[in-house]
């Protein structure tokens, strides 16, 4: 599965799910958006694998995406997970901060992970390079590739202009032949970072389309957050409130919510699909309510409030919500990568294609 198949499904509802296995991590990056650290929380398994449970060949999401923390901290988790969510038809997706490159070998449960899923991500960055070498993680990458596996870099940088990300692209290209795909994103303030990252270095941690009205094109997919709650979207301000998430965004929690639940709320939930069709300004603007702060502060105020449920009931937010999905898909994969993360790399997601 090479990473445009898995971004081209990004602007289609309830097509995939995130899985956020444990925010447990031994590597400690100081850029790190879930504040991971070897102590961090970790839950039971059992909410994960029902929600995997509830696929059936008849429903269940195209892709399932595992991560962290460190998703391979936990690689027979991995492994039954991407089995069974391949005996119902769905792909498997694993990002991973390569901490096990440092060794001389892949350990055999993490080498049997790996061999589980259909698409293996390595996170690359300055800050993962102070933790673990670079040369570590393409010899891991290369090794894979040999064998045919699909894989993908996620690289990490500043800024556009951040000279270590020219840097990197070139050596990452050169390393891996210019056939593995490059996902190249910007360091938001949130989590470890928000303590350092300075008022011109902030950039938007989510970004809606630049037309107006600017609909949300992160509330596609689920997202199963540490604790086993399912939110709306993978905002990490809402995956960290867990349980205190607002009403609209919360969709149930894994241990007891199956699949054919979690989708019919994502995909039919009438706030939520308002927000996906014009983006939360514009509903809190039909609805006659203030801005709350930032695009995001503002869906989070649209909460319980009487007002914006009745605008989110409209029909035509129905239409307007496929207006919104077929923008994306034209926009295509690359036009995602471009205005998720750094708009001069965007085109690198289509290597080795
Ligand atoms: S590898 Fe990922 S999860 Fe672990 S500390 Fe680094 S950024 Fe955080
Ligand atoms: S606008 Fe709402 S649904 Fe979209 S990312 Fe922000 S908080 Fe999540």
């Amino acid at each position: 599965m090479h990473l445009l198949d898995i971004l081209s499904l990004r602007p289609v509802p309830a097509s995939a799910v995130f899985l956020s296995l444990t925010r447990r991590c031994p590597l400690s990056c100081r850029h790190c958006s879930t504040s991971s650290t070897l102590r961090s929380e970790e839950h039971s398994e059992l909410p994960f694998l029902r929600l995997v449970s509830s696929f059936t060949s008849g429903l269940h999401p195209r892709l399932v995406l595992m991560s962290g923390g460190e998703a391979l901290l936990r690689p027979h988790l991995v492994e039954r997970i991407a089995a069974r969510a391949r005996e119902s038809g769905t792909g498997s997706y694993l990002l991973s901060g390569m901490f096990f490159a440092r060794q001389a070998r892949i350990p055999a449960p993490v080498r049997k992970a790996i061999e589980a899923v259909d698409h293996f991500a390595a996170s690359m960055d300055a800050f993962h390079e102070e933790e673990v070498p670079r040369r570590a993680v393409l010899a891991v990458l290369r090794a894979l590739q040999a064998e045919d596996r699909d894989i993908s870099v996620q690289l990490t940088g500043l800024s556009d202009d951040d000279p270590y990300l020219a840097e990197a692209v070139g050596d990452i290209r050169d390393a891996l032949g210019d056939q593995v795909p490059i996902l190249v994103g910007l360091v938001g303030p949130v989590g470890r970072a928000a303590k350092w990252a300075d008022g011109r270095r902030r950039i938007l941690t989510h970004r809606p389309m630049a037309s107006v009205p600017a609909p949300c094109t992160m509330a596609a997919w689920p997202v199963v957050t540490f604790d086993g709650t399912v939110v709306a979207c993978c905002n990490q301000d809402v995956v960290d409130r867990g349980g205190g998430v607002p009403a609209h965004l919360r969709l149930g929690h894994a241990d007891r919510d199956g699949w054919p639940e979690i989708r019919r709320r994502s995909v039919t939930r009438p706030l939520l699909r308002a927000v996906r069709a014009v983006g939360p300004r514009a509903v809190a603007t039909l609805s006659g309510l203030h801005q709350a702060g930032d695009y995001c502060e503002t869906c989070r105020s649209l909460a319980d409030d009487p007002r914006a449920a009745a605008t989110a009931d409209r029909p035509v937010f129905t239409l307007l919500e496929r207006e919104a999905r077929n923008r994306q898909l034209a926009e295509g994969p690359a036009g995602f990568a471009r205005r998720f993360g750094s708009a001069r790399y965007g085109e690198l997601v289509g290597l080795g294609r």
